[in-house]
């Protein structure tokens, strides 16, 4: 426990080290250098005493700036400790050319090889123990229910209605304000709860609108992501999390985003595939914008496969997003699996895509990802919307 707090202090010390401001770190070098020119002389010069420590304020400069620090000092030092500094201060002889050339070599081989590789290591114990610190911060949220979830509609372009939700993310900060995923999922993603969690909350949230409004075919998708296709016992918790609610296994679709699949494909197959067996729908997340998209559909088992907002942002008679996702659109049908295009927010992108043929999408244009209780009055409202207005319920 002692040696554990005692480690946090010194990472702790030595990230204040790499952290503090520039102008401090750069006048502690020079001060560093000035010490050492002058203990030199004090002590009668490079004769009479190697100066050994003008190593310190060359470590100092790598460890903080990296090269770019490190070459500086050490050639500083070279010339204090060089021509600057006499052999024999009281006889006032010169150093021999020879011996401030190799200690100017030392200086720069040595001090720039040792402060370089001391900085590197540092920087992954550092980046190491500040994920450790934001997810133990997560984990906090998560338990003080400052995480929710959101859901936004997925809608038939048709006719607007809304035939499922994305539940999506949000981290409530207490000082930051409503925290959209880019800022937290990378460590969302890598806490062991936090895909069981979302799963519970979409379990209990949208089993009660089914029982409340009486929805009888509603689904809802989920992201999971590449950490949990790597953990075999997803299938089972999925069961064990839905079964004491109106949720089925049917009304899940688990989306997974192709750069999420990338680690291990066959174990993504595997767990994919005893998901499937249970019941769940899985959508390929983000079509399009991973390094293997043909691949993923290939060997994959695919119920739905979502057209990423890049690509529906772009959509312009004759441009190459057009070309990509009527092909995208084209590989769907083919392959007969649903179709979801993303981020629709013009009307002429909501009629490009149901041009080519899509019958499903989401985008700011049906609405944005709202707050459960918002999203239930939305699927509760009895009016009906023309396309590209707001969505009203089944
Ligand atoms: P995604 O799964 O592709 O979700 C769609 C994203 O597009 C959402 O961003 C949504 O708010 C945004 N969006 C929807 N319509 C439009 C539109 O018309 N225009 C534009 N510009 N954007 C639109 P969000 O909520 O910021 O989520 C970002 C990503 O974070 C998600 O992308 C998903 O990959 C990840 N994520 C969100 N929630 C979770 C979660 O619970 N677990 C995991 N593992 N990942 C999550
Ligand atoms: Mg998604
Ligand atoms: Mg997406």
């Amino acid at each position: 426990m002692a040696e554990h707090s005692s480690d946090r202090q010194s990472t702790r010390a030595l990230g204040t080290l790499l952290d503090h401001h520039a102008a401090v770190s750069i006048g502690l070098v020079a001060g560093l250098l000035v010490a050492s020119f002058l203990l030199t002389l004090a002590l009668g010069g490079a004769h009479r005493v190697a100066p050994h420590w003008f190593y310190a304020p060359i470590l100092l400069a790598g460890i903080r700036f990296g090269l770019a620090g490190a070459f500086p000092a050490a050639a500083a030092a070279t010339l204090l400790a060089g021509p600057l500094t006499p052999g024999n201060v009281e006889e006032g002889t010169p150093q021999d050319l020879s011996d401030w050339l190799v200690r100017g070599l030392f200086f720069l081989v040595i001090g720039v090889a040792v402060s370089v590789a001391i900085r590197q290591g540092l920087q992954v114990v550092l980046t190491d123990h500040r994920a450790r610190r934001r997810r133990a911060e997560l984990r906090r949220a998560l338990a003080h229910g400052e995480v929710e979830l959101h859901y936004q509609p997925i809608v038939d372009l048709d006719d607007g209605r809304i035939v499922g939700a994305e539940a999506l993310v949000r981290w409530r900060h207490p000082t930051k304000g409503l925290l959209a995923p880019v800022e937290f999922i990378d460590d969302f993603e890598q806490l062991d709860e936090s895909t069981d969690w979302v799963i519970g909350q979409v379990a209990e949230t949208v089993g009660g609108w089914k029982e409340r409004l009486s929805l009888d075919r509603f689904h809802v998708a989920v992201n999971i992501s590449g950490h949990d296709l790597g953990r075999g016992s997803l299938p089972e918790r999925v069961e064990a999390l839905l079964a004491p609610t109106a949720l089925a296994p049917s009304d899940l679709c688990l989306e997974v985003t192709e750069s999420a699949v990338v680690q291990d494909l066959d174990e993504a197959a595997a767990t994919l595939a005893a998901l499937r067996l249970a019941g769940t729908t899985i959508a390929i997340d983000d079509l399009g914008t991973g390094h293997a998209t043909l691949a993923y559909v290939q060997r994959l088992p695919v119920d739905i496969v979502k057209i990423d907002k890049t690509f529906t942002a772009e959509l312009r008679p004759g441009s190459p997003s057009e070309a990509i996702v009527a092909a995208l659109i084209g590989l769907s049908r083919q392959l007969d699996v649903g179709c979801i295009a993303e981020g629709i927010e013009t009307e002429d992108q909501r009629a490009a895509v149901v041009r080519h043929g899509c019958r499903q999408g989401q985008g700011f244009l049906f609405s944005p990802a709202v707050p459960a209780d918002q999203f239930e009055r939305m699927l509760a409202a009895p009016h009906p919307a023309a396309p590209g207005q707001p969505p009203r319920a089944r």
